[in-house]
């Protein structure tokens, strides 16, 4: 594992840090050009999709479920989405394609891209739920997304109300030891149960067929994302950013979720 390690991410500690993104995206194409056996993981929102106002008004490129498709045969169906949206959602947005996914952050999974959509922890308390909703009203702006496992609030719309929301969730933590745990994304903060992440979605993906054995790829553009990048990494393979509101351009392989589009489809030698 260790050898692996040098031989991805780890080799490219004397380049600038541009470079060395480059570098990284470089080394991907050519596993490809070698076709050796890779397995890709995606992020949605802001990887392979720009990022909207709200959840519900993203526009979806006409293009990206074939094109993830013809990936997914190219590699042998080991391509998988990570993602912390539902599940349900993601399937929508990707129709009519479907993927072995992670979604809610790893808390729901599906781990054959015909199979059920597993609920891996408990839903939040309902007490809690409430108490969450209690701040939503105070806050106005902020919108409340129910994620089944998990609870998103976005504050896109309402960008000063972030502290106010942040200081109301911490006094919650202390009102609910235990139960959750909070993250900052894109304009959101993530509620979820304890003990989920890309990160773990990632390994649990990666130890089973078909993306066993295969060097691991994770693209992603958010703060939540690193975790899959550190786990990508540890296994041998890589983590390329997408720039964007939290990555920038300098730091990231690509500039946006087009880049992110145009390389895949390089990648696949799909045709428009
Ligand atoms: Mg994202």
């Amino acid at each position: 594992m260790q050898q692996a390690r040098r031989s991805a991410s780890g080799s490219h500690h004397d380049l600038s840090v541009q470079d060395r993104s480059d570098a990284l995206r470089n080394d991907v194409e050519r596993l490809f050009a070698a076709d050796l056996p890779v397995a890709l993981y995606l992020d949605i929102d802001g990887t392979l999709l720009d990022v909207a106002l709200t959840p519900s008004t993203v526009r979806i490129p006409p293009i990206l479920p074939h094109l993830l498709d013809a990936l997914s045969q190219r590699l042998s169906g080991a391509v998988a989405i990570i993602t912390g949206r539902p599940l349900k959602e993601a399937d929508e947005l990707l129709h009519p394609a479907r993927f072995v996914a992670a979604g809610v952050h790893g808390a729901q999974m599906r781990i054959s891209s015909d199979g059920a959509i597993e609920s891996l922890a408990p839903s939040l308390d309902q007490a809690l739920q409430d108490d969450i909703r209690k701040i939503v009203i105070d806050l106005p702006g902020i919108v409340f997304e129910d994620k089944g496992n998990g609870i998103a609030l976005h504050y896109r719309l309402a960008p000063e109300q972030h502290t106010a929301l942040m200081m109301m969730l911490e006094k919650l933590v202390m009102k609910y030891p235990e139960q959750f745990t909070i993250f900052g994304g894109r304009k959101v903060v993530e509620v979820l149960p304890v003990g989920f992440s890309k990160g773990r979605a990632l390994r649990t993906l990666a130890s089973m067929p078909p993306f066993a054995n295969r060097t691991p790829v994770m693209i992603g553009d958010d703060i939540a994302d690193i975790a899959a990048f550190n786990a990508a990494e540890e296994l041998g393979g890589f983590g390329l950013k997408v720039a964007g509101e939290h990555f920038s351009h300098e730091e990231a392989s690509f500039h946006g979720p087009a880049d992110v589009l145009e390389w895949l489809q390089k990648l696949s030698r799909v045709k428009d």
